[in-house]
Protein backbone atom coordinates (compact mmCIF):
# COMPACT_ATOMS: atom_id res chain seq x y z
CA UNK A 1 0.00 0.00 0.00
CA UNK A 2 1.19 3.73 -0.98
CA UNK A 3 0.45 7.28 0.35
CA UNK A 4 -2.75 7.24 -1.53
CA UNK A 5 -3.75 3.68 -0.97
CA UNK A 6 -3.73 4.57 3.09
CA UNK A 7 -5.69 7.81 2.31
CA UNK A 8 -8.05 5.90 0.28
CA UNK A 9 -8.64 3.12 3.16
CA UNK A 10 -8.72 4.52 5.79
CA UNK A 11 -9.73 8.24 5.44
CA UNK A 12 -11.66 8.83 2.49
CA UNK A 13 -15.13 8.83 3.20
CA UNK A 14 -18.51 10.50 1.91
CA UNK A 15 -18.70 13.75 2.74
CA UNK A 16 -22.12 14.57 4.13
CA UNK A 17 -21.74 18.40 4.80
CA UNK A 18 -19.30 19.18 1.84
CA UNK A 19 -19.97 19.63 -2.23
CA UNK A 20 -16.64 18.08 -2.27
CA UNK A 21 -14.40 16.16 -0.17
CA UNK A 22 -11.14 14.30 0.16
CA UNK A 23 -9.49 13.74 -3.39
CA UNK A 24 -8.96 17.20 -5.63
CA UNK A 25 -6.69 19.51 -4.35
CA UNK A 26 -9.27 21.18 -2.17
CA UNK A 27 -12.43 20.46 -0.41
CA UNK A 28 -15.51 22.92 -0.82
CA UNK A 29 -18.08 23.71 1.59
CA UNK A 30 -20.52 26.22 1.84
CA UNK A 31 -21.11 28.32 4.96
CA UNK A 32 -25.52 28.30 5.61
CA UNK A 33 -26.69 31.69 4.98
CA UNK A 34 -26.21 33.79 8.47
CA UNK A 35 -24.00 31.62 10.25
CA UNK A 36 -20.45 32.46 10.61
CA UNK A 37 -17.84 30.19 10.83
CA UNK A 38 -16.09 29.37 14.20
CA UNK A 39 -12.25 27.53 12.86
CA UNK A 40 -9.60 25.86 15.45
CA UNK A 41 -6.72 23.49 15.30
CA UNK A 42 -5.00 21.29 17.69
CA UNK A 43 -1.33 19.43 17.15
CA UNK A 44 -0.54 16.04 18.97
CA UNK A 45 2.60 14.95 19.43
CA UNK A 46 4.24 11.91 20.36
CA UNK A 47 6.36 11.49 23.59
CA UNK A 48 4.56 15.06 24.75
CA UNK A 49 0.80 15.19 24.58
CA UNK A 50 0.85 11.04 24.44
CA UNK A 51 2.97 7.73 24.59
CA UNK A 52 3.54 6.26 21.40
CA UNK A 53 2.20 3.07 22.04
CA UNK A 54 -1.54 4.15 23.61
CA UNK A 55 -4.08 2.62 22.29
CA UNK A 56 -4.54 3.97 18.65
CA UNK A 57 -8.28 3.95 18.91
CA UNK A 58 -8.27 6.07 22.07
CA UNK A 59 -5.62 8.54 20.00
CA UNK A 60 -8.33 8.68 17.07
CA UNK A 61 -11.02 9.69 19.42
CA UNK A 62 -9.09 11.90 21.71
CA UNK A 63 -7.41 13.54 18.68
CA UNK A 64 -10.94 14.91 17.51
CA UNK A 65 -12.25 15.31 21.15
CA UNK A 66 -10.10 17.82 21.87
CA UNK A 67 -10.90 20.34 18.52
CA UNK A 68 -14.47 19.52 19.27
CA UNK A 69 -14.28 20.87 22.53
CA UNK A 70 -13.03 23.85 21.70
CA UNK A 71 -16.02 24.39 19.08
CA UNK A 72 -18.21 23.37 22.32
CA UNK A 73 -16.41 26.19 24.53
CA UNK A 74 -17.59 29.01 21.56
CA UNK A 75 -20.80 27.20 20.70
CA UNK A 76 -20.37 26.34 17.30
CA UNK A 77 -22.12 23.41 15.68
CA UNK A 78 -19.32 21.10 14.17
CA UNK A 79 -19.31 20.65 10.56
CA UNK A 80 -16.27 19.43 8.75
CA UNK A 81 -12.67 18.59 9.81
CA UNK A 82 -9.20 18.22 7.98
CA UNK A 83 -6.56 15.83 9.53
CA UNK A 84 -2.46 16.08 9.19
CA UNK A 85 -0.46 13.56 9.59
CA UNK A 86 3.10 12.57 10.07
CA UNK A 87 3.87 8.59 10.31
CA UNK A 88 7.08 7.20 11.33
CA UNK A 89 6.09 3.77 8.73
CA UNK A 90 2.59 2.25 7.60
CA UNK A 91 0.98 0.69 9.96
CA UNK A 92 -2.10 -0.87 8.83
CA UNK A 93 -3.13 -2.20 12.06
CA UNK A 94 -2.65 1.19 13.91
CA UNK A 95 -4.18 3.07 10.83
CA UNK A 96 -7.46 0.68 11.36
CA UNK A 97 -7.34 1.49 14.84
CA UNK A 98 -7.22 5.15 14.36
CA UNK A 99 -9.24 5.50 11.87
CA UNK A 100 -12.20 3.88 13.64
CA UNK A 101 -11.96 6.13 16.64
CA UNK A 102 -12.16 9.14 14.78
CA UNK A 103 -14.63 8.29 12.56
CA UNK A 104 -16.65 7.15 15.30
CA UNK A 105 -16.45 10.22 16.93
CA UNK A 106 -17.25 11.83 14.09
CA UNK A 107 -20.35 10.34 13.35
CA UNK A 108 -21.64 10.91 16.58
CA UNK A 109 -21.42 14.40 16.02
CA UNK A 110 -21.82 14.65 12.34
CA UNK A 111 -18.69 16.21 11.15
CA UNK A 112 -17.11 15.31 8.13
CA UNK A 113 -13.57 15.15 6.75
CA UNK A 114 -13.23 16.46 3.93
CA UNK A 115 -8.98 16.55 3.46
CA UNK A 116 -5.96 16.56 5.21
CA UNK A 117 -1.92 15.93 4.45
CA UNK A 118 0.33 12.50 5.03
CA UNK A 119 3.51 12.68 5.06
CA UNK A 120 6.49 10.75 6.86
CA UNK A 121 8.29 11.24 10.21
CA UNK A 122 8.17 11.10 13.87
CA UNK A 123 4.29 10.64 14.87
CA UNK A 124 2.51 13.87 15.32
CA UNK A 125 -1.22 14.35 14.37
CA UNK A 126 -3.00 17.60 13.73
CA UNK A 127 -6.49 18.10 12.77
CA UNK A 128 -8.63 21.31 12.65
CA UNK A 129 -12.19 21.80 12.88
CA UNK A 130 -14.88 24.01 11.38
CA UNK A 131 -17.77 24.28 13.17
CA UNK A 132 -20.77 27.10 12.38
CA UNK A 133 -23.04 29.72 14.84
CA UNK A 134 -25.71 32.39 14.30
CA UNK A 135 -23.60 35.48 13.54
CA UNK A 136 -22.70 37.26 16.76
CA UNK A 137 -23.90 34.09 18.97
CA UNK A 138 -20.45 32.78 20.23
CA UNK A 139 -19.30 32.64 23.60
CA UNK A 140 -16.39 34.43 23.73
CA UNK A 141 -13.76 34.72 26.34
CA UNK A 142 -14.17 38.43 26.53
CA UNK A 143 -18.03 38.10 27.55
CA UNK A 144 -17.71 37.92 31.18
CA UNK A 145 -18.98 40.18 33.78
CA UNK A 146 -18.46 41.14 37.33
CA UNK A 147 -21.12 39.26 39.62
CA UNK A 148 -21.72 36.75 36.89
CA UNK A 149 -22.16 33.32 38.36
CA UNK A 150 -19.11 30.67 37.22
CA UNK A 151 -20.32 27.10 36.53
CA UNK A 152 -18.62 24.13 35.39
CA UNK A 153 -19.77 21.05 33.43
CA UNK A 154 -18.94 16.94 34.89
CA UNK A 155 -16.44 16.59 37.08
CA UNK A 156 -12.53 17.66 37.40
CA UNK A 157 -9.59 16.08 38.02
CA UNK A 158 -9.69 12.56 36.86
CA UNK A 159 -7.43 12.76 33.61
CA UNK A 160 -4.77 14.65 35.86
CA UNK A 161 -5.08 11.73 38.26
CA UNK A 162 -4.33 9.46 35.47
CA UNK A 163 -0.98 11.26 34.42
CA UNK A 164 0.08 11.87 38.41
CA UNK A 165 0.08 7.62 38.17
CA UNK A 166 1.43 7.71 34.91
CA UNK A 167 4.87 9.35 35.89
CA UNK A 168 4.73 7.80 39.43
CA UNK A 169 3.83 10.09 41.49
CA UNK A 170 0.93 8.28 43.31
CA UNK A 171 -0.01 4.66 42.41
CA UNK A 172 -3.53 4.79 41.93
CA UNK A 173 -5.83 1.66 43.12
CA UNK A 174 -7.42 -0.66 40.18
CA UNK A 175 -10.50 0.60 40.22
CA UNK A 176 -9.60 4.44 40.19
CA UNK A 177 -6.74 3.54 38.01
CA UNK A 178 -9.53 2.41 35.09
CA UNK A 179 -11.68 5.26 35.82
CA UNK A 180 -8.96 7.84 35.58
CA UNK A 181 -7.10 6.55 32.48
CA UNK A 182 -10.72 6.32 30.81
CA UNK A 183 -10.89 9.84 31.31
CA UNK A 184 -7.36 10.90 29.63
CA UNK A 185 -8.06 8.90 27.10
CA UNK A 186 -11.44 9.06 25.92
CA UNK A 187 -12.55 12.36 26.47
CA UNK A 188 -16.05 13.47 25.62
CA UNK A 189 -16.64 17.08 24.29
CA UNK A 190 -19.34 18.61 25.51
CA UNK A 191 -20.62 19.91 22.27
CA UNK A 192 -24.48 19.71 23.11
CA UNK A 193 -24.08 21.30 26.29
CA UNK A 194 -21.91 24.65 24.35
CA UNK A 195 -24.64 24.72 21.85
CA UNK A 196 -27.23 25.12 24.48
CA UNK A 197 -25.44 27.97 26.40
CA UNK A 198 -25.73 30.63 23.42
CA UNK A 199 -27.51 32.84 24.13
CA UNK A 200 -27.28 32.18 28.16
CA UNK A 201 -23.79 31.94 29.41
CA UNK A 202 -21.48 35.26 28.59
CA UNK A 203 -17.81 34.02 28.83
CA UNK A 204 -17.15 30.36 28.34
CA UNK A 205 -13.90 28.12 27.48
CA UNK A 206 -12.60 24.58 27.83
CA UNK A 207 -10.41 23.42 30.58
CA UNK A 208 -7.73 21.73 28.83
CA UNK A 209 -4.87 23.35 31.12
CA UNK A 210 -6.60 23.44 34.20
CA UNK A 211 -8.99 24.97 35.83
CA UNK A 212 -7.68 27.99 37.67
CA UNK A 213 -5.30 28.88 34.93
CA UNK A 214 -7.74 28.91 32.43
CA UNK A 215 -9.89 30.64 33.98
CA UNK A 216 -7.76 33.68 34.04
CA UNK A 217 -7.91 33.98 30.57
CA UNK A 218 -11.27 34.77 30.88
CA UNK A 219 -10.57 36.94 33.49
CA UNK A 220 -7.92 39.00 31.56
CA UNK A 221 -10.17 39.48 28.34
CA UNK A 222 -13.00 40.25 30.17
CA UNK A 223 -11.26 42.30 32.52
CA UNK A 224 -12.10 41.42 35.82
CA UNK A 225 -11.49 39.07 38.62
CA UNK A 226 -12.52 35.16 40.13
CA UNK A 227 -13.51 33.49 43.14
CA UNK A 228 -13.09 29.89 43.07
CA UNK A 229 -14.76 27.65 45.42
CA UNK A 230 -12.39 24.95 46.20
CA UNK A 231 -15.21 23.00 48.65
CA UNK A 232 -17.75 23.60 45.51
CA UNK A 233 -15.51 21.84 43.05
CA UNK A 234 -17.25 18.29 41.47
CA UNK A 235 -14.23 16.32 42.05
CA UNK A 236 -14.18 12.90 40.16
CA UNK A 237 -14.47 10.02 42.54
CA UNK A 238 -11.22 8.48 41.71
CA UNK A 239 -9.75 12.11 43.80
CA UNK A 240 -10.79 10.57 46.93
CA UNK A 241 -7.69 8.00 47.54
CA UNK A 242 -5.29 11.02 46.82
CA UNK A 243 -3.55 13.16 49.30
CA UNK A 244 -5.03 16.58 49.63
CA UNK A 245 -1.96 18.41 48.15
CA UNK A 246 -2.52 15.87 44.72
CA UNK A 247 -6.11 16.75 44.90
CA UNK A 248 -6.24 20.03 45.33
CA UNK A 249 -3.47 20.24 42.60
CA UNK A 250 -5.79 17.60 40.18
CA UNK A 251 -9.19 19.65 40.83
CA UNK A 252 -7.10 22.86 40.33
CA UNK A 253 -4.47 22.39 37.86
CA UNK A 254 -5.09 19.38 36.19
CA UNK A 255 -5.22 19.49 32.40
CA UNK A 256 -7.49 16.97 30.23
CA UNK A 257 -10.82 17.32 31.21
CA UNK A 258 -12.81 19.03 28.71
CA UNK A 259 -14.94 20.28 30.44
CA UNK A 260 -16.64 23.64 30.17
CA UNK A 261 -16.25 26.91 32.46
CA UNK A 262 -18.67 29.09 32.00
CA UNK A 263 -20.05 32.80 33.39
CA UNK A 264 -23.62 33.28 33.17
CA UNK A 265 -25.62 35.95 34.90
CA UNK A 266 -27.74 34.65 38.03
CA UNK A 267 -31.37 35.15 36.36
CA UNK A 268 -30.12 31.90 34.36
CA UNK A 269 -29.83 29.51 37.78
CA UNK A 270 -32.87 27.60 37.72
CA UNK A 271 -32.50 27.37 33.57
CA UNK A 272 -28.99 25.68 33.92
CA UNK A 273 -30.44 23.54 36.98
CA UNK A 274 -33.03 22.19 34.02
CA UNK A 275 -30.06 22.37 31.40
CA UNK A 276 -28.24 20.17 33.24
CA UNK A 277 -30.99 17.56 33.87
CA UNK A 278 -32.09 17.59 30.23
CA UNK A 279 -28.96 17.05 28.98
CA UNK A 280 -27.65 14.24 31.56
CA UNK A 281 -24.54 16.49 32.58
CA UNK A 282 -23.76 17.57 35.98
CA UNK A 283 -23.49 21.72 36.22
CA UNK A 284 -22.01 23.20 39.06
CA UNK A 285 -22.01 26.59 40.30
CA UNK A 286 -18.43 27.27 41.25
CA UNK A 287 -17.81 30.96 41.87
CA UNK A 288 -18.11 33.89 40.80
CA UNK A 289 -16.53 36.86 38.57
CA UNK A 290 -15.74 39.79 40.38
CA UNK A 291 -14.03 43.56 40.07
CA UNK A 292 -10.34 43.46 39.68
CA UNK A 293 -8.35 40.72 38.11
CA UNK A 294 -6.83 37.71 38.51
CA UNK A 295 -8.15 34.45 40.54
CA UNK A 296 -8.67 34.06 43.96
CA UNK A 297 -9.02 30.11 45.12
CA UNK A 298 -11.15 30.16 48.05
CA UNK A 299 -11.61 27.44 51.16
CA UNK A 300 -14.86 27.83 52.79
CA UNK A 301 -14.00 31.84 51.79
CA UNK A 302 -10.65 31.98 53.23
CA UNK A 303 -8.16 32.40 50.59
CA UNK A 304 -5.70 29.77 50.16
CA UNK A 305 -3.17 32.04 47.94
CA UNK A 306 -3.13 29.21 44.97
CA UNK A 307 -0.26 29.71 43.08
CA UNK A 308 0.16 27.06 40.59
CA UNK A 309 -0.88 28.35 37.08
CA UNK A 310 -2.01 25.81 33.73
CA UNK A 311 0.13 23.82 31.55
CA UNK A 312 2.88 26.28 29.36
CA UNK A 313 4.84 24.61 27.03
CA UNK A 314 7.59 27.66 27.19
CA UNK A 315 7.27 27.99 30.47
CA UNK A 316 9.64 27.23 33.21
CA UNK A 317 9.23 24.47 34.74
P1 LIG B 1 -1.74 17.81 -2.33
O1 LIG B 1 -0.65 17.22 -3.18
O2 LIG B 1 -2.61 18.77 -3.03
O3 LIG B 1 -1.27 18.24 -0.99
P2 LIG B 1 -2.29 15.23 -1.38
O4 LIG B 1 -1.71 14.34 -2.41
O5 LIG B 1 -1.51 15.52 -0.14
O6 LIG B 1 -2.73 16.58 -2.07
O7 LIG B 1 -3.70 14.65 -0.92
C1 LIG B 1 -4.60 14.12 -1.85
C2 LIG B 1 -5.99 14.25 -1.27
O8 LIG B 1 -6.08 13.48 -0.10
C3 LIG B 1 -6.36 15.68 -0.91
O9 LIG B 1 -7.74 15.86 -1.19
C4 LIG B 1 -6.13 15.71 0.59
O10 LIG B 1 -6.99 16.65 1.21
C5 LIG B 1 -6.46 14.28 0.99
N1 LIG B 1 -5.72 13.82 2.17
C6 LIG B 1 -4.40 13.63 2.30
N2 LIG B 1 -4.09 13.15 3.52
C7 LIG B 1 -5.26 13.02 4.18
C8 LIG B 1 -5.61 12.59 5.48
N3 LIG B 1 -4.72 12.18 6.39
N4 LIG B 1 -6.92 12.61 5.82
C9 LIG B 1 -7.84 13.05 4.93
N5 LIG B 1 -7.59 13.44 3.70
C10 LIG B 1 -6.31 13.44 3.33
MG1 LIG C 1 -0.52 17.21 0.59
Amino acid sequence: MNEFGLIARYFTRPAANADLGVGDDCALMRVREGMQLAVSVDMLVSGRHFFADVDPQSLGHKALAVNLSDLAAMGAEPRWFTLSLALPELDEGWLAGFSAGLHALADQHGISLVGGDTTKGPLTLSIQVAGELPAGSALLRSAGQPGDDLWVSGELGAAAAAVMHGCGRFRLPDTECRAAYRRLEWPTPRVELGLALRGVAHAALDISDGLAGDLRHICARSACGAELWLEALPASDCLAVLPETLRREALLSGGDDYELCFSAPAVQREHLAALAAELGVPLTRIGRLVAGSGVQVLLHGEDICWQHGGFDHFGAA
